[in-house]
């Protein structure tokens, strides 16, 4: 039998480096050797036991590697050995009516029992070294594009997403609540759309990084009410939009306190514990104020956010706070533990 390695969550706390059966593609899939795969919040929360799921799991979604085989029904012009792919929503089915209308990211056939990749564990499989991949599920890398900021693509696209929701506007004042690598994300790109950006996070560590990236007006929430500073950053009339993505139910009230007339609320964070927020309906009648939600993400924002790395408009580098072999991913996943690491990858040969 043809083995390869992968990492398992096998309980709480616990992931091991295992031999499992490699993958064998289908006619319509190619094989990918894994070279990245970064450890996202949700790994994190798995591995902590936040994130319920049954045992053995295989976790991992930000994965980058090279086609090595093809099947037979595989189109050589487009997909062939030796391309360097993003490997993006291997779990969204395709054929359910919201895969089918471009909303894989809320795939109705998802479940995180199911099996993906050629795989015979649940899970996502990106912390498997090959995948069977359909070729729905490929984005191509630029040469000049590593592997390690591919991995990232996942987690741009997720924002990608977020941010056209916001729909922002040349000159827009934007507030971006939270500076992990989310927050920062939404930030550079409301920077790319025009707006003018507010960061709000209360780790100097981070606020410094920020600078790094030229970004100057900040607020630290343990120093200043929030609210009251975007209320004098704004003459009075609080932000255009608001990208929350602190997943406190406090902060998604406060946010639709600091919106300005028209404003756009979006909540980006899932919430831990999910506590009921108390909203005025008289300010957003008022106000005029649109407050959405935004998750996941689908194949447009993924071609958008491959071009945006292969573009170099958008430099992921300083987010990668370091790279741990495989056999080495439980140091990875304590490092990723950290506040102050963005992400951590895992070299995945
Ligand atoms: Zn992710
Ligand atoms: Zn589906």
């Amino acid at each position: 039998m043809d083995t390869c390695k992968a990492a398992i969550f096998t309980e709480v706390e616990k992931l091991e480096v295992v031999d499992i059966k490699k993958p064998v593609p289908k006619a319509n899939e190619v094989l990918v050797e894994l070279k990245t795969c970064a450890i996202c919040t949700w790994e994190q929360r798995v591995y902590k036991g936040i994130n319920q799921v049954d045992f053995p799991f295989i976790g991992g979604h930000e994965e980058a590697g090279i086609i090595t085989a093809v099947g037979s029904d595989v189109d050589l012009k487009l997909w062939n050995i030796g391309d360097r792919v993003v490997v993006g929503m291997l779990t969204s089915c395709g054929e359910c009516e919201n895969c089918r209308i471009g909303e894989e990211g809320s795939c109705q056939n998802f479940s995180y029992e199911n099996m993906v990749g050629g795989l015979d564990t649940r899970g996502m499989g990106g912390f498997s070294q090959y995948l069977a991949v359909p070729v729905s599920k490929l984005f191509k890398i630029a040469d000049k594009l590593s592997y390690e900021e591919a991995a990232l693509t996942e987690p741009l696209s997720c924002v990608v997403h977020s941010v056209e929701l916001a729909n922002i506007q040349l000159g827009e004042s934007v507030v971006v609540i939270g500076a992990g690598i989310m927050g920062a994300f939404h930030a550079i790109l409301a920077r790319n759309k025009g707006g003018r950006v507010i960061v709000v996070e209360p780790n100097e560590q981070r606020l410094d990084f920020l600078k790094t990236l030229g970004f100057n007006e900040l607020i630290n929430p343990n120093q200043v009410n929030v609210v009251e500073a975007v209320l004098a950053l704004t003459d009075n009339k609080g932000a255009d939009i608001i990208l929350n993505t602190v997943g406190v139910s406090k902060l998604a009230e406060e946010s639709i306190e600091m919106s300005a007339l028209y404003g756009r609320v979006v909540l980006y964070s899932s919430y831990h514990p999910d506590t009921p927020i108390s909203v005025s309906p008289n300010k957003l009648h008022r106000r005029m104020t649109k407050l959405v939600g935004t998750a996941n993400s689908n194949t447009h924002d993924f071609i958008t956010a491959m071009k945006l790395l292969n573009e170099g408009i958008v430099d992921v580098k300083p987010f990668i706070s370091g790279t741990y072999p495989l056999v080495s991913i439980v140091e990875g996943i304590q490092a990723a533990l950290t506040p102050e690491t963005y992400r951590i990858v895992i070299a995945m040969d």
